[in-house]
């Protein structure tokens, strides 16, 4: 199901739950820029990071395992 092409929906941020991109299977992030709802999603220890190989913004839980920069 791809939800870029449902409106809004395309524009929610994604939570990914394991560290893999969705859409093309890599496993390769790198940490992405900052954007305006990020200030709030990090107190919920959400941190962006973009997919290297389709380049599609994706946020995952937590600070431990740190993306590659
Ligand atoms: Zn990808």
């Amino acid at each position: 199901m791809d939800f870029a092409s449902q409106g809004w929906l395309g524009r929610l941020p994604r939570v990914l739950s394991t560290r893999q991109c969705p859409l093309c299977s890599s496993i390769r992030f790198v940490a992405a820029e900052s954007s305006w709802p990020d200030g709030l999603l990090r107190l919920l220890m959400l941190r962006p990071v973009r997919c290297v190989n389709c380049w599609r913004r994706y946020y995952w839980f937590g600070t431990a395992n740190k993306a590659a920069e």
